[in-house]
């Protein structure tokens, strides 16, 4: 029994944190994936401190998952302990600050913000995955970006210590920020300063049309994990394999999107993750042969690669 002190008088029992061979098909966003050796769900500061202690002990790596929408989980599943952030979620308000654990669904942050009089997040309606995710990929849609409002970061270092991080706009660019492919922190909270608003009906109809409009691009349809390349300079990833007829090509139960097509979908839910790899391997070979141009990755490989 893995038992540690939490306080003088109160005891956590690692136990009951740590789960063994946690199947993650079902927990990811395209529905592939193996299992993780062992995943934990911590749900504050002192659970999340403890993992990183017994993780340290143990010599196993970690790796962080919000939602898991944008990652593709080997089928060989994940070494080490995985931590899902989901149960870290809690938020408050001080003054202008909207202040969200990293394990908050974005799109849940932003109707709390709301019912707490504070908008400008709108825009970003809808996307799925947790707070925390879209900060590691500086997430964005419709023009902006999370890191748009991001006044600062709490994150923790594997030692267990708190750092906070402020924000300064140029840290962040295009799907790249100070937390992107970092196995050494963990995003624990953020503050973004929002706009103060009487009559928030306005922006919750703003908030309810660009989620309308992403269910109505079928992007809800089918399991996937988002756009799969980063768009090049001035072009568009999804419009290059459209023009390479890319769309609806299959290997095994990975299909190009129909409606998208830097999109990849698991229609029948029968894909592994390794049909999704070699089809973005199609597809980077197949859109350079045609255009010269080297798509590359905005998703993230997680896991036994
Ligand atoms: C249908 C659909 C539509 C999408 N539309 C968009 C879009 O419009 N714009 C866009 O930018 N993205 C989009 N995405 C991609 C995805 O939703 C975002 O990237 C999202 O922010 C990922 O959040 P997540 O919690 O799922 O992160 P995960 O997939 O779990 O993790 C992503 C990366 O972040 C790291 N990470 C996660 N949480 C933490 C943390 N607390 N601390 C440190 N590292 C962490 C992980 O280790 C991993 O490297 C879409 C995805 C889908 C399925």
């Amino acid at each position: 029994m893995h038992t540690n002190v939490r306080n003088s008088d109160e005891k956590i029992n690692l136990d009951h944190l740590l789960i063994e061979q946690v199947e993650l098909a079902g927990l990811s966003g395209i529905h592939t994936g193996g299992k993780a050796d062992l995943a934990a769900y911590p749900s504050d500061f002192d659970e999340l401190r403890l993992l990183l202690d017994y993780a340290q002990t143990h010599k196993l790596p970690i790796t962080i998952l919000g939602s898991a929408t944008n990652c593709l989980i080997s089928d060989d599943g994940i070494e080490g302990l995985t931590i899902f952030t989901c149960h870290l979620r809690r938020r408050h308000v001080q003054g202008e600050m909207f202040c969200v654990r990293s394990g908050l669904l974005l799109d849940r942050a932003i109707d709390y913000a709301l019912e707490d009089g504070l908008g400008g997040l709108e825009l970003l309606g809808g996307l799925p995955g947790t707070v925390g995710g879209a900060i590691a990929g500086n997430s964005g849609a419709h023009g902006m970006h999370i890191s748009d409002l991001l006044y600062y970061v709490d994150y923790m270092t594997m030692d267990g210590k708190m750092h906070r991080k402020q924000i300064h706009r140029d840290d962040f660019t295009y799907r790249n920020t100070p937390f992107s492919n970092r196995k050494d922190i963990i995003i624990y909270e953020a503050g973004f300063r929002l706009t103060p608003i009487t009559q928030t009906s306005e922006a919750r109809k703003r908030k309810d049309e660009v989620k309308a409009k992403r269910k109505l691009n079928g992007q809800y349809d089918h399991p996937s994990i988002g756009c799969i390349f980063k768009n090049p300079e001035a072009l568009h990833a999804g419009q290059l394999i459209d023009e390479c007829g890319l769309k609806g090509y299959s290997i095994g139960g990975a299909k190009v999107s129909l409606r998208h097509a830097n999109f990849i979908i698991n229609p029948n839910k029968h894909a592994t993750s390794s049909d999704v790899k070699a089809l973005i391997e199609h597809i980077r070979q197949h859109v350079f042969e045609k255009t010269h141009v080297m798509l590359e990755e905005e998703i993230h490989y997680v896991g036994r690669w």
